[in-house]
């Protein structure tokens, strides 16, 4: 099977470094950006299976990141990985709206995260 081709867009540079090395080092295609726009733009250009999002980012917030992605690209699956807890109101908001997963920043480890990836896509 073809693994899922990703875009992660988070404003802290150091977290999508380390997803970028975790997911190239098993051999995902993986584009990642620190700021929002450059993130809408890579998703725009790669058309990824999977896309990667930080909620709170200076600018554009990962919701409205969502809101775009779902618009011009149905088929890419959004998975939230964020430190915001509001007691679980915006995380079901989001999955309600179409989110495929939102998991909790600091992530107890990448595998999970690789494996949500590879269950949403196969
Ligand atoms: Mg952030």
């Amino acid at each position: 099977m073809k693994k899922p081709r990703i875009v992660a867009v988070d404003d802290e540079p150091d977290f999508v470094a380390t997803l970028k090395e975790y997911f190239e080092l098993r051999g995902y295609e993986i584009n990642v950006a620190s700021k929002a726009v450059d993130g809408i733009a890579l998703i725009n250009e790669k058309k990824p299976d999977i896309a990667i999002l930080d909620l709170k980012m200076p600018g554009i917030s990962g919701d409205e990141v969502m809101t775009l992605v779902k618009s011009k690209h149905p088929d890419t699956k959004v998975i939230f990985v964020t430190a915001f807890d509001d007691g679980g109101k915006t995380r079901k908001r989001l999955l309600d709206a179409g989110a495929h997963a939102y998991l909790d920043k600091p992530l107890p480890s990448l595998k999970d995260l690789e494996e949500i990836v590879k269950k949403a896509c196969s």
